[in-house]
């Protein structure tokens, strides 16, 4: 059957890797389908429920995690929790499309373990952390706590780089995206 193969988004919050998968979503051949995760934090304007996340609360959440609804699931931040509902990648694939994930990047090598023969993990890299930073500030969607702990977080999580399949560096955005597709055409078209 046509479908069933997983691609991984990870990277620090900032790097881009949000704009690159819309942009992948975008290209039909690929066959691929947003795997929306489950989060505790609020919507940013704009934001839908049922389309960018699953929108709950934490009590919600730590019920849901009890049931073992989740793939994997993490906190990020004391009671922001982000986890991948075993039921939503059943669904994606039964609909017999090639799933793509945009999880953290201890989420993303998680999953890659629990479908290490079907998935492909990409690590979308900023150019440094200076420069995350001023997109993060630039997106405008952090308070002073919040990027403090993002930049933090990032600095752990650029580490792990290494341990996925495809590193790709969005320096300019329009290459990173054309390095991707290209990525993408080989794992998913063969
Ligand atoms: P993530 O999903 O990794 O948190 P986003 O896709 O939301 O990141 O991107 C963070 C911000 O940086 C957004 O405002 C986006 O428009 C901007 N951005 C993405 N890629 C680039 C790039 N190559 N150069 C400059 N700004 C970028
Ligand atoms: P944001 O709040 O910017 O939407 O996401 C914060 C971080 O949580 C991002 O790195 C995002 O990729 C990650 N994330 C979103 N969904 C999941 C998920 O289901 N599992 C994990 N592990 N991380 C997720």
């Amino acid at each position: 059957m046509a479908g069933g193969k997983i691609v991984i988004f990870s990277a620090p919050s900032g790097a881009g890797k949000t704009t690159i998968v819309h942009e992948m979503l975008k290209i039909k051949e690929f066959n691929l389908a947003f795997s929306i995760s489950a989060t505790s934090r609020k919507p940013r304007p704009g934001e839908k429920n049922g389309v960018d996340y699953y929108f709950i609360s934490a009590q919600e959440f730590k019920q849901k995690i009890e049931n073992n609804e989740f793939i994997e699931w993490v906190e990020v931040y004391k009671d922001q929790f982000y986890g991948t509902l075993r039921s939503e990648v059943e669904r994606l694939f039964a609909m017999g499309k090639n799933v793509v994930f945009d999880v953290d990047v201890v989420g993303g090598l998680n999953i890659k373990k629990a479908y290490p023969d079907r998935a492909l993990a990409i690590f979308i890299k900023p150019p440094s952390i200076e420069e995350l930073k001023r997109r993060l500030l630039k997106r405008g969607t952090e308070t002073e706590e919040s990027l403090k702990k993002r930049l933090e977080r990032a600095k752990y999580e650029m580490s792990l780089a290494d341990r996925f399949d495809v590193v790709i560096v969005n320096d300019n955005l329009q290459k990173a995206i054309e390095e991707t597709r290209g990525v993408l055409a080989a794992f998913l078209l063969d």
